[in-house]
């Protein structure tokens, strides 16, 4: 009996400590434990929120209804266009699990901060939560000097070198995602998978002897599996996966080529998310983000380019997949988001503040938190 009346008090003690010492300890409600952003380059909200676009389409082939993208993503009406291009996105991630903002003839508008509407620009400031539009003028930058969300979180979680990790199609992705190029896992672009396995050294060998889409970029696959081969060995709390062949196509002129790589983006969606809901570190405890770096033209004149003679990029599209939220589908008429509240927004998820690390970053999505 007086045993227990001590063993008791200890256990709840120790139970308080445990607790309290979670990073989730200043949201307790919240569920999430994973972060992932992930991202493809240049996709379009018209192909986004209305599928395949006849006019552009048109535009760079007289002959388009003749092709199999055309037979393949083509319906009468927005609605049946987008699914049939975003089958996962549209019928399960967004009718089951998440919500988007970004269309808007919903009244719902997504914007940069930025005014270059092009890619590194797009990603610093996805990543680390600010334009810097007086330094970050080039796709050349090199190694980004500002820390992302992913050096934030590593620190505050304390997570080893493989617990935080970057993959992408395009070179400049590894860069852009740290200011310090040894923090954590940063694989992109003509850079091999680490992974000692078999299945991965042929992936290898395939990247190295496979023509990408563009100069710097390796095709999308390469970086689903190599991300998708990282997350089951080394169960990352906090990642980005950047795809690339949409802008790579687009600019290309090739509107058949790009649609089928939407398509395969949703592909690599439904990939990752069913490994997600198998894993028990990750099954309801993750939050995803997937938006873009910039939009593109709106017309079949300029639908294939961006950049600073393109405001139309600087209209963006983004979704949110979360435990903690029971948003479903399209948001309508709310107040417009910028692309500088992804870093605070996913680290709010995890528990922690992220102007502790850059007081100037946009703030976290208020719709999210029931705000
Ligand atoms: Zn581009």
């Amino acid at each position: 009996m007086e045993q227990r009346m001590v063993i008791i008090p200890k256990f709840y003690l120790v139970l308080a400590l445990i607790v309290f010492s979670l990073p989730s300890a200043a949201f307790p409600q919240l569920k999430t434990r994973n972060v992932i952003l992930i991202t493809t380059d240049g996709g379009r909200l018209q192909e986004m929120f209305g599928g395949i676009d006849a006019d552009v389409f048109k535009s760079t082939n007289k002959n388009f209804q003749k092709t199999a993208e055309y037979k393949k993503f083509w319906a009468d009406t927005p609605i049946e266009r987008r699914e049939k291009l975003l089958p996962f996105f549209w019928k399960v991630l967004m009718k089951e699990h998440g919500s988007i903002a970004g269309n808007r003839a919903l009244g719902s508008v997504v914007t940069t901060t930025n005014h270059m509407w092009f890619s590194y620009p797009g990603y610093s400031e996805l990543l680390t939560g600010e334009a810097h539009d007086d330094v970050i003028d080039t796709n050349s930058f090199g190694q980004n000097r500002y820390p992302s969300f992913l050096n934030f979180l590593q620190k505050k979680l304390r997570l080893g070198h493989d617990q935080a990790a970057a993959f992408g199609s395009w070179n400049a992705i590894a860069e852009i995602a740290t200011n310090d190029p040894k923090a954590f896992t940063a694989n992109a672009g003509e850079r091999n998978s680490s992974i000692d396995d078999k299945e991965i050294a042929l992936l290898n060998e395939a990247r190295a002897l496979t023509v990408g889409p563009g100069p710097g970029v390796r095709h999308d696959y390469f970086t689903y599996k190599f991300a998708a081969a990282h997350l089951k060995k080394f169960h990352p709390r906090a990642m980005f996966i950047s795809f690339g062949e949409t802008d790579e196509y687009a600019h290309q002129r090739e509107y058949g080529r790009y649609l089928q790589s939407w398509h395969n983006f949703d592909a690599f969606l439904k990939g990752i998310w069913t490994f997600l809901q198998s894993d028990r570190q990750y099954r309801d405890k993750t939050t995803i983000i997937v938006t873009i770096d910039h939009g593109r033209g709106n017309t079949a004149k300029d639908w294939d380019d961006h950049g600073r003679d393109v405001p139309e990029a600087q209209y963006i599209w983004m979704a949110f997949v979360s435990p903690d939220v029971s948003l479903r589908g399209e948001w309508k008429n709310t107040p417009e988001l910028y692309q500088n509240q992804v870093a605070a927004t996913l680290s709010k998820f995890m528990g922690f503040r992220y102007e502790e690390q850059n007081p100037a970053a946009g703030k976290p999505v208020a719709a999210l938190f029931g705000k």
